[in-house]
């Protein structure tokens, strides 16, 4: 064995080592994270070499990733027995930064403040180099497949490291062996139960088994399976491994109410398994309305900041898996991406697909996601116009004849009344209220269904939503809400809004008495019982909106 040559990182490679060195960052669990999907490639970089050349990773390969721990020699080995590396591999991956994201990373960390820099090595990783986050010196001893010779690679990420031939039995007989000598105030990662909380955490979904040795001379134990539960086909799952997957995904304890799981091909592959809770997450209705949905490449975790669903499916909890992004996405790539927009089009149609499918076939099933999630879903009627015709049909109402059902758009414009042109709606605080209201006479007089309104925010969807299926939607206390043209079933009690000159000069009167308390004073189709109501200018604000508007001091 020769001595070892000591090389200098490359000048962008030290300076990232030594952001990670004197950086405090709070996120340091995400180095095994890294370093167990560089272990997971390795495997899957020899699984798919070995298709051309069989003997490279021999008989019934099996990948594998292998954990030792030794907690009284502050030690942490990420073991796997996949592709491994020449000398010329390691001296270009361990001495460059061959990554643009890495790059790119740096470039952002230097511009930012020093809270923001820590979120950025959360969410993203900065491959192998994290390692020295928690290790005061690494080692790498590695056999490349179909290769005889073992390096050894050492460095304690101060601007150099050695590079040289590995003792015979130091190395895997075939693949990587990474050695942390860990700082003391990282010793925690050489613990079972910690090591064994991130795996499940961070890489419980690697395509490659995950074995953990807690002490030297122990036998190892498998803490992942290397099965991804979304990579299998939908009749190999059973429900109650779906809902284990949606607990650990979303941390709640109940049954998911929906669950839609598919695999995209064509020109964007990627997978989906995604969960409508079947009840409602504690940050529902948190200002910042971030989803949760996780975003994996090729089964390696990413981020859950990509927000691949719209902020009205924010209730959504589960993954995608892009088998066509880079692993080192940055925030910058999160947002502009094109294939990641194209996926986010994709999921939020399959989505919505599947609630209109569940509303379909099990209406009260639906009707539940519907009460837990309904005004959420309403913020999409005016937030995305593309699919407000498609989120309209997924709305249920309480009407004026629905009981306690709740009856769709479809339900009202089946029943609509002869002449009768627009969808008519009612807001107020409470459904009693509004029942009570004097608006509805003239439209219970002529069977006339009124959808009531009850929550906040559907002031705010009915303004940007003229229409559905053609048919305007229309306060009744909208002058525009014009009853003329329908029959009255209660023949008696008909009274027409016709002005003859009697009507005339009282009309005048009123008005002048009332002076500018009101803009118009007009004759009406609308009660039966009362003798006057107030109503609000055809297109302007209804009157409850009227009212969210003086509450909100405008
Ligand atoms: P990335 O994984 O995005 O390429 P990393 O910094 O994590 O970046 O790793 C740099 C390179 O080091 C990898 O591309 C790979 O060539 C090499 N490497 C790291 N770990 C291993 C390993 N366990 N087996 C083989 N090669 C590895
Ligand atoms: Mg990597």
């Amino acid at each position: 064995i020769k001595t070892p040559e000591t090389k200098s990182f490359e000048a962008d490679v030290a300076r990232l080592l030594h952001m990670m060195v004197h950086s405090v960052y709070s996120d340091r669990d995400v180095f095994l994270r890294e370093l167990i999907s560089n272990a997971a490639d390795a495997c899957e970089k020899l699984r798919y070499e070995a298709l051309a050349q069989p003997e490279l990773a021999g008989e019934a390969f099996q990948p594998r990733i292998t954990l030792h721990a030794d907690k009284d020699a502050k030690r942490l080995v990420v073991e796997d027995n996949g592709i491994g590396m020449t000398r010329e591999d390691m001296t270009e991956a361990l001495g460059t930064i061959a990554r643009s994201g890495t790059r790119a990373f740096m470039e952002r960390v230097e511009a930012a403040k020093a809270g923001e820099s820590a979120q950025l090595v959360g969410q993203f990783g900065v491959g192998f180099y994290s390692a020295f986050m928690v290790a005061d010196r690494v080692e790498v001893f590695t056999r490349k497949a179909g290769g005889n010779e073992a390096w050894h690679w050492a460095s304690d990420g101060k601007g150099s490291y050695e590079i040289g031939e590995a003792q015979p039995g130091d190395a895997p007989e075939r693949g990587t062996r990474v050695v942390l000598h860990l700082m003391d105030d990282a010793t925690s990662y050489a613990e079972r139960w910690t090591l064994e909380r991130l795996v499940k955490e961070q890489s419980g979904h690697v395509p490659v088994p995950i074995s953990l040795v807690e002490k030297p001379g122990e036998e190892a134990k498998e803490i992942a399976d290397g099965t991804a539960l979304w990579t299998k086909s939908k009749s190999d799952v059973k429900p109650e491994e779906y809902a284990d997957f949606y607990r650990g995904v979303s941390g709640q304890y109940d049954e998911p109410a929906l669950t839609v799981h598919y695999r995209a091909e064509g020109r964007h592959e990627y997978s989906t398994l995604a969960f409508v809770p079947g009840s409602p997450p504690f940050d529902l209705f948190d200002q910042d309305r971030h989803g949760r949905m996780k975003l994996y490449v090729r089964r390696v975790f990413i981020t859950d900041e990509a927000e691949l669903l719209p902020r009205y499916l924010r209730f959504v909890r589960g993954i995608v898996d892009s088998a066509d992004l880079p692993l080192n996405l940055s925030r910058e790539m999160i947002q502009e991406s094109p294939l990641l927009g194209a996926i986010r089009k994709g999921v939020t149609n399959r989505v919505l697909g599947d609630l209109g499918k569940l509303a379909e076939n099990d209406p009260a099933a639906y009707a539940k996601v519907w009460g837990n999630f309904g005004t959420v879903l309403k913020e999409g009627i005016y937030e995305d116009f593309e699919r407000r015709e498609q989120l309209l049909k997924l709305a249920r109402f309480r009407t004026t004849r629905s009981g306690e059902d709740l009856r769709s758009l479809a339900d009202y414009i089946a029943d609509m009344k002869e002449g009768q042109k627009a969808i008519f709606f009612m807001t107020g605080d409470s459904r009693s209220r509004l029942e009570a209201s004097p608006q509805l006479e003239g439209f219970s007089a002529r069977d006339v269904e009124v959808l009531l309104l009850t929550e906040p925010i559907d002031s705010f969807w009915v303004l940007n939503a003229p229409e559905f299926e053609g048919k305007p939607f229309k306060s009744v206390t909208q002058s525009g809400a014009d009853l003329a043209d329908i029959a009255r079933d209660n023949k008696a009690a008909d009274a027409s809004a016709e002005t003859t000159p009697e009507v005339e000069a009282f009309l005048a009167f009123i008005k002048n008495t009332l002076g500018d308390a009101v803009a118009d004073v007009r004759a009406s189709d609308r009660l039966t019982e009362s003798a006057v109501c107030l109503v609000a200018p055809e297109n302007g604000p209804d009157r409850q909106f009227e009212r969210l508007l003086s509450a909100a001091g405008r």
